[in-house]
């Protein structure tokens, strides 16, 4: 009886250690997980978990390209060709609403999903349904993010860890789990409204426009569910090197597209 006297207390604080342990660990053994399946091969592995806020602004002469709330079996195919074309690195924020199971299209958006991640563009989380997450309870703010990493986990094996609030609508709590959980918050600082512009060419002047207001560059907003958006960005691409040729002519400093990798690691 005296032995155990002793003994208790100890295993005691033993269970009070180890309750944690178990209970967190769950979680992050996962991610470890993804994050070994996502090191084979995978060229953005180096991004996970930065836990930061990309703005745009911090890097000089670059420009990234960023599309919202797709995958759209539509119009995310005719962009993916374009930005192969150009050899240049985009980055899809996906709402899981797109391609799940009960949605309408969901498989087809599904397969696009795996077609982005195979051609070696980047995915981010733009929540589940899309909505304002300032105005949502702790449980229902942890689901919409959960979601989407889950199925991305789950199709792809890819870690998600790049996170875009919808409407740009963020507050200090989101950021604050946004970090714990290794996100990056990659927000933008040129928006050419692409959901307004009525044709190709009118979303071709407004990107014009933005650049020429903006011209050291930064993250550029595009939404790849617009059919105009599609169209628009040959035209756009050609554009830049167009004015790229004139600067470097003029001696003056030119917009390098890059991947958002270059933003981040800044
Ligand atoms: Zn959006």
């Amino acid at each position: 009886m005296h032995r155990q006297d002793k003994t208790l207390p100890k295993l005691i604080i033993l269970v009070i250690l180890l309750v944690p342990i178990v209970v967190l660990g769950f979680g992050s053994l996962k991610d470890i997980r993804y994050k070994i399946k996502a090191a084979d091969g995978n060229r953005w592995n180096h991004l996970v978990g930065q836990g930061r806020i990309v703005r745009g602004e911090e890097v000089k002469n670059k420009i990234t390209f960023t599309f919202d709330d797709g995958p759209d079996h539509r119009t995310t195919p005719i962009l993916l060709n374009e930005l192969d074309k150009y050899h240049v690195k985009g980055t899809f924020f996906i709402n899981g609403h797109r391609f799940h199971s009960r949605t309408a299209a969901g498989d087809e958006n599904k397969a696009v999903l795996r077609d982005i991640i195979r051609r070696g563009h980047l995915v981010g989380n733009h929540t589940f349904s899309h909505k304002d997450v300032t105005a949502l309870d702790a449980e229902t703010w942890k689901s919409e993010v959960q979601q989407v990493a889950y199925q991305v986990s789950e199709l792809t094996g890819q870690p998600l860890k790049l996170f875009r609030p919808p409407f740009g609508r963020i507050n200090r709590d989101n950021i604050t789990s946004l970090s714990r959980n290794g996100y990056t918050v990659v927000m933008w600082n040129l928006d050419p409204l692409d959901w307004m512009a009525e044709t190709p060419r009118a979303l071709l002047r407004r990107s014009q426009r933005v650049i020429e207001e903006n011209p050291e560059g930064g993250v550029f907003l595009l939404h790849d569910t617009n059919r105009n958006t599609a169209q628009a960005f040959p035209l756009i691409m050609e554009w830049i090197a167009e004015r790229n040729a004139r600067l470097a002519a003029e001696g003056r400093p030119t917009l390098e597209i890059v991947g958002i990798d270059q933003f981040i690691n800044n």
